[in-house]
């Protein structure tokens, strides 16, 4: 309900919003759609009102879209950030004139061929064809940062495409049974693990940081009877390692980590990791930073050779052979306590 002057009865009256379907005409087609419309209590004719009226021939507008699949404004404004230019830069870039795309995202349908090219666009392999096809209609500060714009987002779609792959393979990989603490396996939880370590240990070589995540997986389990990350741990001549260690850590070199190699001897070169980020704990029980306390704080003091031999002594590592799998239920004999 709402009060306003009514042309017709010449006074103002009571007006209700009404819901209705509407048609309206959209480039030459009829469109309905569920509209609300001011109705005068009086005399019941329809009152204009801007908007109400405005979203009404908006909802018409969509639909329109919809029916012709073409690209909402929003979605429109959405490419264009992506590859941060103003309206302007983008309409010259497409040679559409300067003023198209402010046109297109405030409301205006935009043509079929120019719709098109907004979708191929949204790929960034296809911007960067017309990119290369019209970089001199920018001027050259604008061409420099839209070049690396581009090229950045190529190689993040690339690396979250592989990332997603291997997720994907490493989690169909592992069942949830003894092997894997009856947890699925977690890559971003295994991959804060790592990150936490390091952010408290300053840095730490490949053998210690497998160590430590298989004394962080099976302590939790000897005292939560479940792992933190999921993990499947394995026997190799070093000590206990999770399965694909090596996929793990490539997988946080660009972001995550930092590698360094260091030589000890002629020809002995090993590979030392630093954290790139600080750790995101946001995903973790309390109980769980407890265990990964208490490891860090047990073996801080050892370096990667002491680790090793140490955990040559644990029950769940003698009791197993090169290569096998080591089940959680043989944690409970495990040398470390939660303190
Ligand atoms: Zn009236």
């Amino acid at each position: 309900m709402k009060t306003i002057y009514c042309p017709e009865c010449e006074e103002k009256i009571k007006a209700d919003i009404v819901q209705r379907e509407e048609t309206f005409t959209v480039k030459g087609e009829k469109i309905s759609v569920p509209a609300s419309v001011l109705v005068c209590s009086k005399c019941k004719n329809d009152i204009f009102d801007e908007e109400l009226d405005g979203a009404n021939v908006a909802a018409a507008y969509n639909e329109y879209r919809k029916q012709h699949s073409l690209l909402l404004p929003s979605k429109i404004r959405e490419i264009r950030e992506r590859y941060g230019l103003s309206q302007r830069s983008l309409g010259r870039l497409l040679e559409w004139g300067e003023i198209t795309v402010n046109r297109y995202e405030t409301g205006e349908i935009q043509d079929a061929v120019h719709n098109e090219v907004l979708e191929l666009i949204d790929n960034p392999e296809n911007m960067k064809k017309i990119f290369e096809k019209n970089m001199h209609l920018l001027s050259p500060s604008l061409r420099a940062s839209l070049k690396k714009r581009i090229d950045d987002i190529i190689q993040n779609t690339a690396e979250e495409r592989f990332q997603l792959h291997l997720g994907d393979y490493l989690l169909r990989a592992q069942a949830i049974n003894e092997y894997s603490g009856y947890k699925s396996f977690d890559l971003e939880k295994m991959h804060q693990m790592i990150v936490y370590l390091l952010d408290h240990v300053k840095g730490a070589y490949k053998t210690a940081i497998n160590k430590y995540l298989w004394y962080m997986d099976f302590l939790s389990f000897k005292e939560y009877s479940v792992s933190i990350s999921g993990s499947v741990y394995v026997h190799l001549p070093y000590g206990p390692v999770p399965d694909n260690y090596d996929i793990i850590l490539d997988l946080m070199l660009s972001k995550m980590l930092d590698k360094e190699e260091v030589v000890f001897k002629e020809d002995v070169v090993g590979e030392r990791f630093i954290a790139k980020t600080k750790p995101d704990l946001s995903n973790f029980e309390k109980e769980e930073i407890k265990i990964m306390d208490c490891v860090i704080s047990h073996f801080k003091r050892y370096n990667a050779t002491q680790l090793s031999k140490y955990s040559h002594q644990e029950k769940a590592y003698m009791e197993t052979s090169n290569g096998e799998q080591i089940s959680y239920e043989l944690s409970e004999e495990l040398t470390l306590n939660l303190k």
